[in-house]
């Protein structure tokens, strides 16, 4: 995807942001979450009951800015990813917070390449990054949605997904698995462009064509961000609603040297460098490990990895039928998932995105909402 290749200066840019959000008119909670710091803006969704949601995300949000080091799109890359491993941390030492997990999306002002200013873009699950400039938008950033994958295999509209009941499916969120897959890009940061970070609470109510013409009205962002998330509450409401509007303005001292940039890059990282993976026998233990022995530590430790290992549900594939798992998809060390119900479905008789989705894995929250999915699943093959 190429946005656009203009001619620029070479300068320093600085992100102008405002930020709006809106518990809406069904939820209880607010389990959306966002945060600043200087040259990054960073957007969550948390999910998960009790409080895991509202828990996963703030420590999405607050995990990135930390770890951030303002150099490059990589080092925003593993921010994310040990905002992956403070989440699944987290859930470890409190059986409450088991099967949060969230999405997340970011913006940073880093040095790109050939040392040239850049805009780093990280996106997991279906939070969206949009880019507007001159009234038209373009969403950079890909949902990881089932939805979003029967789009682009041709099977839904955008307009069918945006009412699809199963939309709310990710394919792909962090807290879920150690070695998550973050999307990433780099932009060309051009001084007067706008970014828009969102949560699904606002693409849900509005469309695309609503968000551009309000964008378009307001060129204050403290003004665009409010007007949009009341506009979204007026459509209904239906979720927890954030949004981020970014300005690329001007940094103070300026460079006068004209230069042609390459077009957008999107790539997909694995983002698991040997120093982001998750540490099982690792730092990440020592907070346990303070007052106790190391028999101690190791008991908490081995009990904590079974009740992690065994808290998650999920719908796969089982000798060319369906069935809903209990564990984690890939196991965690001796722990394996097992299977809890095989369902009276094939896999051949599913739709081939619906296929491709279960064959991946769809995490569930439970036992039950594995058996209504395959359900509705299955219904698809009219
Ligand atoms: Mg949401």
């Amino acid at each position: 995807m190429v946005i656009r290749s203009p001619r620029l200066r070479r300068t320093s840019i600085r992100l102008a942001h405002s930020a709006a959000t809106h518990v809406g008119r069904v939820r209880h909670s607010n389990q959306d979450d966002h945060g600043f710091a200087e040259g990054l803006c960073v957007l969550a969704d948390g999910m998960g009951g009790h409080r895991g949601g509202e828990v996963a995300a703030a420590l999405a949000v607050s995990t990135t800015l930390g770890r951030f080091n303002g150099s490059s799109r990589v080092g925003l890359v593993r921010a994310v990813v040990a905002a992956n491993r403070a989440i699944m941390e987290r859930a470890l030492v409190d059986e409450n917070l088991l099967g949060m997990g969230t999405t997340i999306c970011a913006i940073a002002a880093v040095v790109g390449e050939s040392d040239l200013d850049g805009l780093a873009v990280v996106n997991v699950g279906d939070s969206r990054v949009y880019h507007y400039s001159s009234g038209v938008l373009i969403q950079v950033t890909e949902d990881h949605s089932l939805v979003a994958d029967l789009v682009r295999a041709g099977d839904l509209t955008a307009e069918e997904a945006a009412r699809h009941p199963q939309r709310n499916i990710l394919t792909r969120a962090l807290g879920i698995e150690g070695d998550p897959v973050v999307d990433t890009w780099e932009l060309l940061p051009v001084v007067g462009d706008r970014y828009l970070l969102c949560s699904d609470g606002l693409f849900n109510e509005l469309t695309d064509d609503r968000i551009s013409e309000i964008l378009g009205q307001c060129t204050d962002p403290e003004m665009a961000a409010n007007e949009l998330v009341d506009r979204a509450v007026d459509a209904g409401g239906h979720d927890n609603v954030t949004v981020l509007v970014v300005d690329v303005t001007e940094a103070p001292e300026t460079g006068g040297e004209d230069w042609t940039l390459p077009g957008v890059r999107p790539e997909q990282a694995s983002a698991a460098a040997p120093s982001d993976m998750i540490g099982l026998g690792g730092r990440g233990w020592r907070p346990v490990a303070l007052g106790v022995g190391l028999m101690g530590l190791l008991a908490a430790v081995f009990a904590g990895i079974g009740l992690y290992a065994r808290s998650g549900w999920y719908v796969g594939e089982y000798n060319g039928g369906v069935a809903v798992f209990k564990g984690r998809p890939s196991g965690v060390l001796w722990f394996n998932p097992t299977v809890e119900e095989v369902m009276g479905v094939s896999i051949l008789d599913l739709p081939e995105p619906q296929r491709k989705a279960v064959v991946d894995v769809i995490v569930v929250p439970s036992l039950s909402e594995g058996r209504d999915l395959v359900e509705r699943l299955s219904s698809d093959d009219d």
